[in-house]
């Protein structure tokens, strides 16, 4: 095992890290910006070292100063968290050659993933079902384009390969439209990921998005940890997260989940890692595969009993699996609601000093948070302060004390989106379950129009 590990990382995920670290008996070093020095997260960590201003470009993303902070305190690996530099290739690459451990997949893997048509080659190849579409990218041929687009049946959606984060993306309902929209989504996915390449898929109207957990060591072992259903979105943004996902027949995540460790298996993958899906009339199609631990990883933990961080450390310092598949048992029904500091109506930041905050507890409840009373809530980065998990024997219970945690739990000094998860946990369709991605938006327009009334 590992002796000390450096969290290249920031705000719950680094504390997270953290305590895995501290858990298995490894030192951590923690990096921050100047903006974080007060944080006291950072302040637990065995070693912290300041890696520039607070703007993320200059810090968080500063793989130099990232890479020097790991030599002066002699880390032997690096935790990336999510976001920032988790899914960069280039940056695993240059761990790895500085002589560090980087703690997710190879260099090699996060380019074949990152790259959203090579993704999609490599899962068809492993037999994953995927949206059906274009055959890779679109040709230069306008008359090609048009035949593809025909063949697949509109409406369509045109994607950069390069793409992420919700961009680079454009539906198209009739043929007329077609060939302008190409032509855009080539446009801004050259300006805004230098790579213009673009792919075209069926454009699935009323999906949810379920998304399978995998867990793969270096020896070839690969399970998977269930699925989540993430369909409610603001944006292209998760807002809240559940496991498992309600009303999908067991057997068939069983056939989908192993088939997502057969192709870790195939590609030679190794650590956490997500295959993300939409699921319409009782199909998975594959849209994309994150290479590393995901926000809304605690649901999967607290189902499966499973440490996710824990694991992933494990598998890079070598060990070979201890959980084999028939060993995980799916038990009760776990649901995370994403507090953020924003205006719970228009959406807007609202950065500033917490006054007070006072977090609820009880049986099956679960808060990540890196706050505390009279923590400021720095401008700079991204908007979620914490995430509010709760656990239950059935998914009626996990919302029942979801509601009571949403109603004990007080924010003061800022804004947050809690008013918005307290009507969330009582609205009928989603207490029912089973809504698509696009219910959250469609709620939002209508409770608008409302308020303009
Ligand atoms: P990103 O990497 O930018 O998150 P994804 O490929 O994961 O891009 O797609 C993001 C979201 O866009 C999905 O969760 C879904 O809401 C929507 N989307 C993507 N592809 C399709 C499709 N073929 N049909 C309908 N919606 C889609």
């Amino acid at each position: 095992m590992f002796e000390k590990i450096l969290i290249a990382n920031r705000g719950e995920i680094a504390l997270r890290v953290l305590r895995a670290c501290r858990e298995l008996g490894i030192k951590t070093v923690a990096v921050h910006s100047e903006a974080d020095i007060e944080a006291k997260y950072v302040k637990l960590a065995d070693e912290s070292v300041c890696i520039g201003p607070a703007s993320s470009t200059l810090s968080y993303l500063n793989v130099p100063a990232i890479i020097s902070a790991a030599e002066v305190t002699d880390s032997e690996a690096i935790h990336p968290g999510y976001g920032f530099l988790s899914e960069n290739a280039d940056f695993a690459e240059r761990v790895e050659q500085s002589g560090f451990v980087f703690i997710g997949p190879r260099a090699d893997t996060i380019r074949l993933m990152g790259d959203k048509v090579s993704a999609k080659d490599a899962m068809k190849a492993a037999n994953v079902p995927c949206v059906p579409g274009s055959e890779g990218a679109l040709p230069e041929d306008p008359k090609e384009i048009v035949k593809i687009g025909r063949a697949v049946g509109y409406p369509v959606i045109i994607k950069a390969a390069g793409g992420g984060g919700g961009r680079g993306m454009r539906v198209v309902h009739t043929e007329a439209a077609l060939l302008n929209a190409v032509t855009t989504t080539r446009a801004e996915a050259q300006a805004a990921f230098s790579n213009p390449v673009v792919y075209m898929e069926k454009y699935l109207e009323n999906p949810r998005h379920v998304e399978i957990q995998i867990m793969a060591d270096q020896h070839g072992g690969a399970v998977y940890l269930g699925e989540r259903d993430c369909s409610m979105q603001r944006r292209h943004q998760k807002v809240i997260e559940e496991a498992p996902a309600p009303g999908i027949d067991r057997k068939l995540i069983a056939k989908i989940g192993e088939r997502c460790a057969e192709a870790c298996r195939k590609i030679g993958y190794r650590g956490a890692g997500t295959f993300e899906f939409l699921y319409e009339n009782g199909e998975f199609y594959f849209i994309e595969m994150n290479t590393r631990v995901q926000v809304e990883h605690p649901v999967s933990e607290l189902i499966t009993g499973v440490d996710i961080v824990q694991a992933q450390i494990r598998v890079a310092a070598g060990e070979k699996l201890w959980i084999r598949q028939r060993d995980i048992e799916f038990r009760g029904h776990s649901i995370e609601c994403r507090i953020n500091a924003e205006d719970p109506f228009k959406f807007t930041p609202s950065p500033g000093k917490i006054t007070n905050w006072h977090t609820p507890g009880g049986p099956g409840i679960r808060v990540d948070s890196h706050v505390y009373n009279g923590y400021t809530v720095p401008p700079h980065y991204d908007s979620m302060i914490g995430k509010l998990i709760s656990y239950g024997d059935t998914r009626e219970q996990a919302i029942r004390r979801m509601r009571i945690a949403l109603s004990e739990m007080a924010v003061e000094g800022i804004k947050t989106n809690i008013p918005l998860h307290q009507e969330l946990m009582q609205d009928a369709n989603f207490v029912r379950g089973g809504t698509s991605i696009h219910y959250l938006e469609h709620k939002l327009a209508d409770r608008s129009e409302v308020n303009k009334g």
